[in-house]
């Protein structure tokens, strides 16, 4: 049966992790940037000299195909990929895992002349991570940028996308000519590590992804009455961090025993106004996060937690001001690329586990225009999004094994 060569794709993992290396392991490396930048152009060379055509498109979109050197309905692609930007002082298979196993797959392919009846390609999408938006190079691809949006995309620093692109040699303007003609996808299939504890856990080699988690965020303001701390009475104070308090207690509370056994969540922000020792809290803002992969959960908790917030508002003569502030819907994977993957499997002899995602992926994104599906390998530890980030290279290669046999029989 055709493998992967492993030496090559942990050479050249090692070589990628080089681009916006730190010092005692680990990688930044965000979208754009020059070490990104630098990475892109030695991900192309690498591509080319594997014998693939490439192109990129205007949202940045890094492609490497057989058979094809564009998207177009009349032919359409089989497409695997993943990203190779970083969260700052992320790990260095994040994605990069996806993007160079792939290319390993196509190459490995290339090499036996075991080129199936569909293309083939490879993608590296651009600012997965959304430093300057969510997913953004695979939602230009699919779903379309709204030019009108681009001035406003920043990162939290205040740094612009629009600017970025520019130093990078990009034009903002020429980003919705990323978007793909219908039908130009044929499946899509993302190797990714779990970066979460289940499959070590469980000790089960390979993990076939049902749906991505939904995320939901939500700022919650809450009024009071900045007062002395000193002079006013206890009762007569209205303390907005107080219910704010209340409203993270209750909150977690409430996911934990009301939402699915796999329902999360999460606050990770809250600003305290005027933020001062003596002066009683007069505002509180926080931003409430909640992830499930059934959209009548996620929409069922997000409703009672703004009745929890009401509550407590009332109770506590407070007013509650509720923003919601991003939304995604989970996104189911496609049956047959799940029967496709647990097959090649069967045939590997690896054990299977079917799971969701916790984690957003640009597979979400490609869920919604074709047939999309995961695979996952454990992660050491359930580590990730930190430097220390890692997966055995036994799994790596079983992984990457396992896309180079889902590409062939989806692609056959
Ligand atoms: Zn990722």
């Amino acid at each position: 049966m055709l493998s992967i060569s492993a030496t090559r794709l942990t050479r050249r993992l090692t070589e990628l992790s080089r681009f916006g290396g730190l010092p005692g392991g680990g990688v930044t490396r965000h979208c754009w940037g020059s070490a990104y930048e630098e990475a892109r152009a030695w991900l192309l060379g690498e591509m080319r000299a594997a014998g693939l055509t490439t192109w990129v498109d205007g949202a940045g979109n890094v492609f490497g195909a057989i058979g094809a050197d564009r998207f177009s309905a009349e032919r359409p692609i089989v497409l695997t990929g993943s990203h190779i930007d970083t969260v700052p002082e992320g790990g260095t298979l994040d994605g990069a895992l996806g993007v160079i196993a792939g290319l390993e797959c196509l190459q490995t392919i290339v090499e036996a002349k075991a080129t199936p009846r569909r293309p083939l390609a490879v993608a590296a999408w651009s600012d997965e991570e959304g430093r300057y938006g969510s997913l953004f190079g695979s939602r230009a691809f699919c779903k379309g940028i709204d030019p009108a949006q681009m001035p406003e995309m920043a990162a939290v620093d205040g740094e612009k996308l629009v600017d970025v692109m520019r130093r990078a040699g990009f034009d903002p303007a020429r980003v919705p000519e990323a978007k793909a003609p219908a039908g130009a996808v044929a499946s899509y299939v993302e190797l990714h590590i779990e970066q979460g504890p289940r499959l070590e856990e469980a000790g089960v080699e390979i993990g076939i992804v049902q749906a991505i988690v939904g995320v939901r965020r939500s700022r919650f303001i809450f009024h009071g009455q900045a007062d002395h701390a000193g002079t006013t009475p206890m009762p007569r104070r209205r303390d907005a961090f107080l219910g704010a308090a209340e409203y993270a207690l209750r909150a977690r509370e409430h996911v934990v025993t009301r939402g699915s056994d796999v329902s999360v969540t999460n606050i990770g922000v809250v600003y305290v106004h005027p933020g001062a020792s003596n002066i009683v809290p007069g505002r509180v803002e926080l931003v409430h996060e909640m992830r499930d992969p059934d959209p009548a959960v996620l929409e069922r908790l997000w409703n009672e937690c703004r009745d929890i917030a009401e509550r407590i508002a009332g109770e506590r003569q407070l007013r509650v001001e509720i923003r919601p502030t991003s939304a995604t819907v989970p996104a189911p994977c496609s049956p047959n690329v799940q029967s496709a993957i647990e097959a090649v499997c069967g045939k590997l002899g690896f054990s299977t586990q079917r799971m969701y995602s916790a984690a957003g992926h640009d597979a979400q994104n490609l869920a919604a225009v074709t047939e999309a599906g995961m695979i996952f390998i454990p992660s050491v530890g359930g580590k990730s999004h930190r430097t220390d980030e890692t997966s055995d290279p036994r799994a790596i290669e079983r992984g990457t094994n396992v896309l180079l046999h889902t590409l062939l029989t989806i692609g056959a």
